[in-house]
C-alpha cells in the first residue's frame, strides 16, 4: 500500500478548518470527482474514495483528535482508513455520508442503484411495539422472568402474507415494472441526474393485489394476540428499555418484523426507598429503645430481618445491611440496604409521662455531649456516598 496522502492535503484546508469548512471542502471534492461525471477517468473513483476517507475522519471530533495528534497510526490498523475496514470505504459506505452532506434529494440517487440494474429492492420493516412494564422493588433488585400478552401484527397462514387470494393473484406493477420505485430526470446544478422515488402506485411494494385475500382482506397481515415471554435483568431503572428483536409488527404484505420495545417503569414500594443500588429503610424507634438497646424486625427486598440496635443510639444513626440492596445491571456487585433510625418523640404525653420526663430533664446523662467522634448529618452523608 502506497504511503497515504494527508487529509487536509486531500480535503485541500488548512490544519485548523472549521467542521463547516471541511464540509464544504469535501462536497466540492465529492462532486468534483463523482464517477457518473468522470466516466472516462479511472483515477476520479479513487480520488472520489479518498476524498470520502478523509471527510470521515476529519468530520468527527474524536477521529480527528486522534489524527491530529498520531497521524495515521492514531486511527487504528495500519490498513485502516479512518473508520472503514481494511481497503477503505466501499461506495455504500460513502453514500451512506450523502444524508449529512446534500440532504435527503441526493443528486446521486441513480448511483445506488449501479451494477443491480435498478432492481434492487430493500427488505421492507415493519413498525416497532412499545409497551411499559411496571416492576416492584423485588423484581427490579432481583431480576425477574415475564410472560407478556402484546395484540401484534403477524404475517397472515391462508395467504402467506403476500395478502391475495390463494396467495397467487399478484401481478407485478406495471408503473416501476416490480422495482417499487420510479425514476425521473431532474436538472440540477451538475446537469441532468436521475432521481429515484417511491413508485406511488404499488407504494414501493413492485406488486400489485389483484384479488384480496379473505382472511387478511389483502393486508397480508393479521392482529393476534401473542405471549411473548421476556428476561428482565436486575438493576433495571425506570425509563430503561429492553427490545426484543423481530416481535414488534410486519409490515403488510411482506418483510421482516420489528422489534417489542419494553419501557421499564419501576412500582413505589410503601416501605423501601431506591437510591441507585442502595435501598434506603427509615426505622422508627422510641427513646427508650433507642437509649436501652433492642432488637428490631426491619423490610428488606428478601423479606424481613433483624436487626440490634445498640443502647445509646442516637437519632440519625445510619445503619448498613450489606449486600442487600439492588443488584448492579452490568451484573458486577450488589447495593446495600440503609437504615435510618429515627428516634421518634411523642406527639402527646399523659400527665404520669410528663411527671416521668420532668425528673429525667433534670439529669445530667441526658444533657446533650455530642463528642468528636458523633458526626453530624452532613458528614455522614458524605461517608456513605464517598466511602
Ligand atoms: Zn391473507
Ligand atoms: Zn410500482
Amino acid at each position: 500500500m502506497a504511503t497515504k496522502r494527508d487529509y487536509y492535503e486531500i480535503l485541500g484546508v488548512e490544519k485548523g478548518a472549521s467542521a463547516e469548512d471541511i464540509k464544504k471542502a469535501y462536497r466540492k471534492m465529492a462532486i468534483k470527482y463523482h464517477p457518473d461525471k468522470n466516466p472516462d477517468d479511472p483515477s476520479a473513483e479513487e480520488k472520489f474514495k479518498e476524498a470520502a476517507e478523509a471527510y470521515d475522519v476529519l468530520s468527527d471530533a474524536n477521529k480527528r483528535a486522534r489524527y491530529d495528534q498520531f497521524g495515521h497510526a492514531g486511527l487504528g490498523g495500519a490498513a485502516s482508513g479512518g473508520g472503514y475496514g481494511a481497503g477503505g470505504p466501499s461506495m455504500e459506505d460513502i453514500f451512506s455520508q450523502f444524508g449529512d452532506i446534500f440532504g435527503e434529494e441526493s443528486p446521486f440517487g441513480s448511483f445506488f442503484n449501479r451494477g443491480g440494474g435498478g432492481s434492487r429492492q430493500r427488505v421492507r420493516r415493519g413498525s416497532d411495539l412499545r409497551i411499559k412494564l411496571k416492576l416492584n422493588l423485588q423484581e427490579v433488585a432481583n431480576g425477574v422472568e415475564k410472560k407478556i400478552k402484546v395484540k401484534r401484527h403477524v404475517s397472515c397462514t391462508t395467504c402467506g402474507g403476500n395478502g391475495s387470494k390463494n396467495g397467487t393473484a399478484v401481478q407485478t406493477c406495471s408503473s416501476c415494472n416490480g422495482t417499487g420505485q420510479v425514476r425521473k430526470v431532474v436538472n440540477t446544478m451538475l446537469g441532468q441526474m436521475v432521481s429515484t422515488s417511491t413508485c406511488p402506485t404499488c407504494n414501493g411494494e413492485g406488486k400489485i393485489v389483484t384479488d384480496r385475500c379473505d382472511a387478511c382482506f389483502g393486508e397480508g397481515r393479521v392482529l393476534e394476540e401473542d405471549v411473548i415471554p421476556i428476561k428482565i435483568p436486575a438493576g433495571v431503572a425506570e425509563g430503561i428499555q429492553l427490545s426484543v428483536g423481530g416481535k414488534g409488527n410486519v409490515p403488510p404484505r411482506g418483510g421482516v418484523a420489528g422489534d417489542l420495545l419494553i419501557v421499564v417503569e419501576e412500582e413505589e414500594d410503601v416501605d423501601l426507598k431506591r437510591d441507585g443500588s442502595n435501598v434506603v429503610y427509615d426505622l422508627y424507634v422510641t427513646f427508650p429503645d433507642a437509649a436501652l438497646g433492642t432488637s428490631v424486625e426491619v423490610p428488606t427486598i428478601d423479606g424481613r430481618a433483624r436487626i440490634t440496635l445498640e443502647p445509646g443510639t442516637q437519632s440519625g444513626k445510619i445503619l448498613r445491611l450489606k449486600g442487600k440492596g439492588i443488584k448492579e445491571l452490568n451484573g458486577y456487585g450488589r447495593g446495600d440496604q440503609l437504615i435510618h433510625v429515627n428516634v421518634w418523640t411523642p406527639r402527646t404525653i399523659s400527665s404520669e409521662e410528663r411527671a416521668i420526663l420532668e425528673k429525667l430533664r433534670a439529669s445530667p446523662n441526658f444533657q446533650p455531649k455530642p463528642n468528636k467522634n458523633e458526626k453530624g448529618f452532613f458528614e455522614k452523608m458524605k461517608d456513605f456516598f464517598h466511602g
